[in-house]
């Protein structure tokens, strides 16, 4: 259910909702929140609440520190796991200046100004995450360990599945706010799990993976487990991706529908050689964290190689098997601790590019990518994804594409903030450092 200003008041004062959360999310993807009593909603509505953005990782300067946010009527749900009598709703918030402008920060934002673009193209992008992750025992001090609950791996059932209950318990609350649930599964990993949701329009996707996030710590804690979306927990196993799955809609078509021999039309083309043309400078951002390239790095069906192909799961991109031809491209390399609006807003931007463009597509990749030599990979002039944070923050900062996409604000912000993430790494002396010279 979608709801106009008017209406969303309506429903707050029908339903016994108390407090209302004002959401919005940080450079770094991270959720966060201000709540207020339901009889300020109105005034929210027209006037916004002001707060302090230099206290927001990648916000204003603390010498012009007030932001506002203007609360999204459209995205109005119930907080299922809070009270009930006096419920708590949430809304996404818009963010503006003190001069009434849009905040060049806001990576929503971001998002919706690419969205009308492909908008005047007649273009309508959905997408749809796969977002794994893994549940961890806590201590007795409810700090988490890395003992995982079950000894279950790929699809198994129970007793080897010992996370059956929380999963189904996630289920039941994101069905409640909306969600439709498409399936759920144990993933390949000890205490790893899926949770698959149906694919919508980007925009409430990327809202969709924030709240989607939420519930699976929120349940996982309710059971005294530690819910994580870090890409690579555990070594020599499994580690958790997002992969995105992107079609393209004009008048109500999934224009990526096969042709009639069964092969992909050529905008779907256009579209894949888009993505792979600007994927590496792309990828300090769909892939954010010094660890992400720990997943990457290993294989476990995690795709380094940049090509794409049909069935096989080694490459990059994937155009997965469906039974009616309305085809989605696969993008495999992306993980849940990327800020989903500025990662989806350089997916489309990147396919539109190829699509204005014309971008050619190259062959589809057959052979198994992680068995290929390095000559073999030359041969076929399949790169690799960049092999660190640094080696990715450096291919974002020769980018005019990304440059152009984020605008300057969050273009200079992310670099910075990530820069310095990376040398604190690079600072610290690790345990397998100690291990092996001490
Ligand atoms: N866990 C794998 C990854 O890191 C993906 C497994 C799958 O295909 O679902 O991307
Ligand atoms: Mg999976
Ligand atoms: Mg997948």
């Amino acid at each position: 259910m979608s709801y106009n200003k008017l209406g969303a008041l309506r429903f707050i004062e029908e339903n016994d909702v108390k407090f209302i959360r004002l959401q919005f999310c940080d450079l770094l993807g991270e959720l966060k929140n201000i709540s207020i009593t339901s009889n300020q909603l109105s005034k929210a509505f027209d006037e916004g609440v002001a707060f302090d953005a230099s206290s927001i990782t990648g916000f204003t300067p603390i010498e012009d520190s007030e932001l506002f946010l203007f609360p999204d009527p459209t995205t109005l749900c119930i907080l299922p796991w809070r009270p009930q009598h006096g419920k708590v709703a949430r809304f996404f918030c818009d963010i503006k200046t003190s001069e009434g402008k849009t905040f060049e920060g806001d990576s929503r934002y971001i998002l919706k100004r690419i969205i009308e673009k492909a908008k005047e193209k007649g273009f309508v992008f959905k997408v749809g995450a796969e977002c794994e992750f893994f549940l961890f025992k806590t201590d007795a001090e409810g700090n988490p360990t890395l003992e995982t609950t079950d000894k279950a791996t790929y699809f198994d059932i129970a007793p080897l599945d010992q996370g059956e209950n929380t999963r189904r318990e996630i289920c039941l609350t994101l069905e409640q706010m909306g969600f439709e649930i498409e399936s759920s599964h144990h993933e390949s990993a000890l205490g790893q799990h899926e949770i698959d949701f149906k694919y919508d329009s980007v925009l409430e996707s990327a809202d969709n993976i924030l709240s989607f996030k939420t519930v699976v710590k929120t349940i996982a804690g309710r059971n005294g487990l530690h819910a994580t979306f870090m890409p690579k927990p555990l070594m020599n196993t499994s580690g958790s991706g997002m992969h995105i799955n992107m079609s393209l809609f004009k008048n109500g078509e999934n224009i990526f529908t096969s042709k009639q021999n069964g092969s992909l039309p050529i905008i779907a083309e256009q579209f894949i050689a888009g993505i792979l043309t600007h994927i590496k400078e792309m990828t300090a951002i769909s892939n954010p964290i010094v660890n992400s390239y720990k997943r990457i790095a290993s294989g476990f069906e995690a795709p380094r190689h940049i090509a794409w192909s049909y069935k096989n799961r080694s490459c990059l991109i994937r155009v997965p098997a469906t039974m009616h031809g309305h085809n989605r491209i696969e993008l495999r390399s992306p993980d849940s601790m990327c800020n989903p609006y500025l990662t989806l807003a350089l997916m489309l931007a990147a396919g539109l590019e190829g699509i204005d463009k014309q971008l050619v597509l190259p062959p589809a990749l057959t052979e198994n990518a992680y068995e290929m030599s390095p000559s073999e990979l030359l041969c076929k002039e399949i790169n690799l994804l960049p092999a660190n944070l640094n080696d990715a923050l450096l291919c974002m900062k020769q980018s005019e594409f990304v440059k152009n996409i984020l605008g300057e604000h969050l273009f200079d912000s992310y670099l910075a903030e990530k820069t310095k993430e990376w040398n604190d790494y690079n600072q610290t002396v690790h345990q397998w450092e100690i291990q092996n010279y001490l």
